[in-house]
């Protein structure tokens, strides 16, 4: 049996489309290697979103070419994102690369890549297919992704998505139903919903199939065994009331909003073309932790987006305080080919940039830290996933809010009740309090 090995980089949606790959190549015959070193078919799932990422796959894909060079049989196979961003240039640049392809033609890894593994060289084709409905391999028994749509309409200035991923296309509600009632009857519990713009869902459906992310929600909370839904991300242009009172009407939609404010500057976020002022996300973020009892607000942060004075990056401090989120994902602004921000003048110097990234996670780590100290002594429901990253005999697990606990005398798939006895920025700690619930 041929042996395939993925490795993927990047985000939720990349790690889902890499349980498809996988599933797909189980399908046509191949087991799955524990290492690259040890696959015939090296598969790489890439990521282009910023040039760290393109970096770190580079090496790799450099330690692959050297693996075929000592063996030539081997098959590198390059999927996902970055694929698709150069795809005009890959098996020039590339040689030794077999078959790569975009998102959205993972449906079709199974005309390429033949039974038994056999894949004839060259072959590539452009995103024009949804492939939602595959085989998939998942990790835990008890957790799900749910692809609700792919693609992306909006138009960030800064953001090379849309061009690698496409045009929004949402899943009909019924699919979705059918394919959570069918995750439920294998055991799972918690679904994360995934889209580039979540709430923006079902907009492009034909009339008789339309309806809003809201009714979507209330449709899958409706699914007998799913105790826990999350989704991610929204767009806060997007976030109506009606999505905001299914927050409030469901049971098992968790209480945490990820919301990318991206700037706290109104002028960089028309820059941006985000569509929304910063008065009105701090009003909606307000709104959201007024409407949810205990909800956990994250967030995406951009520093050095062109043009970004010091004064507006001191708005984005200015919101990060006030709104006191439970947790950011920062970046540093990175110029992404084709897009708007990179063609724009006045790029901000690498040093600036570090320097707000710096100060910038020294508010966001204060406010995390002060949010989960006021946890101290509260009883959390965890989901436990599994053990602790660095000891074995530690578990680890998710709370409604999506904080990580680290607990012990707990098996995965477990919801049980934690009292959190200490906290940092990151983590969590508890002691089990009593069984909520077993598998
Ligand atoms: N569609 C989602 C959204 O709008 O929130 C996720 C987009 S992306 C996978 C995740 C985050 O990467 C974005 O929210 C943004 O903060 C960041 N990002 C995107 N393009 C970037 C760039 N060129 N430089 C730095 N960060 C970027
Ligand atoms: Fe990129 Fe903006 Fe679409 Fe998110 S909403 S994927 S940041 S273009």
């Amino acid at each position: 049996m041929r042996r395939y090995n993925v490795t993927t980089f990047g985000c939720q949606m990349n790690v889902h489309d890499s349980e498809r790959m996988k599933g797909l190549l189980e399908s046509l015959g191949l087991g799955e290697a524990t290492s690259p070193e040890e696959a015939d078919v090296l598969v790489f799932n890439t990521c282009t979103i910023r040039e760290k990422a393109d970096e770190r796959f580079h090496s790799r894909l450099m330690d692959a070419r050297a693996a075929k060079l000592r063996d030539p049989s081997k098959v590198i196979v390059v999927g996902g994102c970055w694929s698709e961003s150069v795809k005009d240039e890959l098996f020039e640049l590339y040689p030794f690369v077999d078959l790569a392809y975009g998102p959205g033609n993972i449906s079709r890894l199974g005309e390429f890549i033949q039974a038994g593994g056999e894949v004839p060289r060259g072959h590539f084709s452009t995103f024009d297919e949804f492939s939602g409905d595959l085989p998939m391999r998942r990790e835990r028994p008890f957790q799900a992704w749910l692809q609700i749509s792919q693609g992306c309409n909006s138009t960030c200035s800064y953001c090379i998505v849309p061009s690698v991923r496409g045009r929004e296309q949402s899943r009909p509600a019924a699919q979705l139903v059918a394919e959570a009632e069918r995750f439920a009857s294998e055991g799972v519990r918690e679904l994360t919903l995934l889209g580039q713009n979540v709430n923006s869902w079902g907009r492009d459906l034909p009339v008789a199939e339309r309806s809003g992310f809201g009714d979507l929600l209330r449709a899958l909370d409706a699914v007998p065994g799913i105790e826990r839904i999350r989704y991610t991300s929204p767009h806060p242009k997007d976030m109506r009331d009606d999505v905001i009172a299914a927050h409030r009407e469901c049971a098992s939609v968790c209480e945490h909003v990820h919301l990318p404010l991206q700037s706290g500057s109104t002028r960089i976020l028309r820059a941006m073309r985000r569509t929304y002022t910063r008065d009105r996300f701090v009003t909606l973020a307000h709104k959201l932790r007024d409407a949810v009892p205990g909800l956990a607000l994250t967030t995406d942060v951009i520093v050095g987006f062109p043009g970004e004075t010091e004064e507006e990056f001191a708005e984005t401090l200015a919101v990060c305080e006030e709104v006191s989120f439970d947790h950011a994902f920062t970046f540093i602004y990175s110029p992404r080919r084709g897009t708007d921000a990179a063609r724009m003048e006045e790029q901000i110097a690498e040093d600036v940039k570090r320097e707000r990234l710096e100060r910038l996670v020294e508010v966001i780590q204060r406010h995390a830290h002060a949010r989960n100290q006021q946890l101290l002594g509260s009883v959390q429901e965890v989901l436990v996933e599994g053990p602790s990253r660095t000891d074995p005999d530690v578990m680890r697990g998710r709370t409604r809010t999506n904080k990580t606990v680290l607990l012990t005398h707990a098996e995965p798939g477990e919801i049980v009740s934690v009292r959190i006895e200490a906290a940092t920025s990151q983590t969590l700690r508890g002691v089990r309090e009593r069984i909520a619930a077993t598998v």
